[in-house]
């Protein structure tokens, strides 16, 4: 008789076949997946060390960099979420004690300088409420005010539906010797963005927006600038697995001959990336900003001529991937984002963090982005403020 045996039962729900529901989703990501890139994602697994992955790895690099436009040679996917992203930014360029400043107008800021806390920076920050913006005058004074050896600014603030200018900010961080790190996790392919020209010295993104593959891989590019200041540290970065000696090794950017086991990156999810980096290179990165921007006025409009208010004013100033609509008079948001999931199977949602309960966003990214969708989402909501109670004020 076996010592030990199996007391705990398979689990009811294991002998039960997966269920998933379409959605449309209509919120700020993930997105919808179009077929190509599913079936990429599909394909069968290789080894994460094989020479046709390398290939294929290096085509994600050749994407990533048509993407960001830039040159770096530092320029690979993380093997995670937009997340892993923003804490190997940090991570890698900003050591313990050394002065970062954030800039907060949404949620984004606000992680960045908790995760920038977390491994023992010397934090400041620059708080607007959701929606407010920074002039340059502002970061100016405060670069040089604080010293920081990074600043960090969100171009696609999804929780507030603002797209931050970035123009010139570049320049005042070089002026200031300070690296200037920008997420585009919500804006990249939707909203114009030069990361060589506009002088970023660090771009990341995520997989699950307008770029449309599935969540969990999140394209980065370092420049000289921030590897000269990665490569150059006291001591080492807190966390192993984000540590950008090693990652640079696995994606073939460092000046070893071969390539090392590090972690076994996620095989499937870098078919999808390479998928939808190809989609983006073959419609044009002119044409996807003129796409998104073309819909988004439709909406825009579509959402003045229901009676609602948009939440940023400024037309040049809102997001085209994420729109945010101030939550109408009476009505509890809860109630209309529940309305168009149960009648319409299209999901919104809420705000985040300091945005919550001011807004609700409606994102249409990259395939997901038509006039077609537009309407079925405007359709959406006409439906949802018919049906659901609107009290008194
Ligand atoms: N930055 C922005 C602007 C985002 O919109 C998001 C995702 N909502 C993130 C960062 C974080 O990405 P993830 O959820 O993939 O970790």
């Amino acid at each position: 008789r076996a010592m030990s045996s199996v007391n705990i039962p398979p689990p009811e729900c294991m002998l039960r076949p997966l269920e998933v529901p379409y959605r449309y989703l209509f919120g700020p990501g993930p997105s919808n997946v179009p077929p190509r890139i599913l079936a990429a994602g599909a394909r069968p697994i290789i080894g994460h060390l094989h020479t046709e992955m390398y290939e294929i790895m290096n085509d994600i690099k050749r994407g990533i960099q048509y993407a960001f436009q830039t040159n770096n040679h530092m320029t690979l996917a993380m093997s995670g979420s937009g997340h892993t992203a923003m804490e190997c930014a940090v991570f890698n360029t900003v050591e313990p004690g050394e002065s970062v400043l954030v800039s907060i107008n949404g949620v984004w800021g606000e992680r960045v300088a908790e995760i920038a806390e977390r491994m023992g920076a010397k934090v400041h920050t620059m708080v607007k409420s959701p929606g407010g913006y920074f002039t340059t005058e502002e970061i100016e004074k405060a670069l040089a005010k604080h010293k920081p050896v990074l600043f960090f600014l969100t171009h696609g603030e999804s929780s507030a539906g603002l797209a931050h200018p970035v123009d010139n900010v570049g320049d005042l961080c070089l002026r200031h010797n300070c690296l200037f790190l920008v997420d585009s996790v919500a804006s990249l392919g939707a909203s114009p963005l030069l990361m060589d020209q506009q002088k970023i010295d660090i771009l990341y993104t995520g997989s699950q927006k307008a770029l449309n593959a599935p969540p969990g891989t999140a394209p980065i590019s370092f420049n000289e600038r921030a590897c000269h200041k990665m490569f150059n540290r006291k001591i080492k970065p807190v966390s192993y697995l984000l540590d950008m000696t090693h990652l640079s090794n696995y994606w073939g950017n460092d000046s070893k001959s071969a390539r090392e086991y590090h972690h076994t990156g996620p095989v499937s999810g870098f078919f999808a990336l390479r998928e939808s980096l190809a989609i983006l290179a073959e419609k044009g990165l002119e044409n996807s900003w003129r796409q998104h921007r073309e819909v988004a006025e439709y909406l825009w409009k579509g959402i003045e001529d229901l009676g609602l208010k948009l939440f940023i004013k400024d037309k040049d100033l809102r997001l085209p991937s994420v729109t945010t609509i101030a939550i109408p008079d009476g009505y509890d948001w809860k109630e209309l984002l529940a309305y168009m999931m149960k009648h319409h199977q299209v999901e919104m949602t809420g705000g985040l963090g300091p945005s919550i309960g001011m807004v609700i966003r409606v994102g249409l990214m990259g395939y997901n982005c038509s006039k077609f969708n537009a309407d079925k989402a405007l359709t959406a909501l006409a439906d949802a403020l018919k049906h659901c109670p609107k009290r008194r004020g």
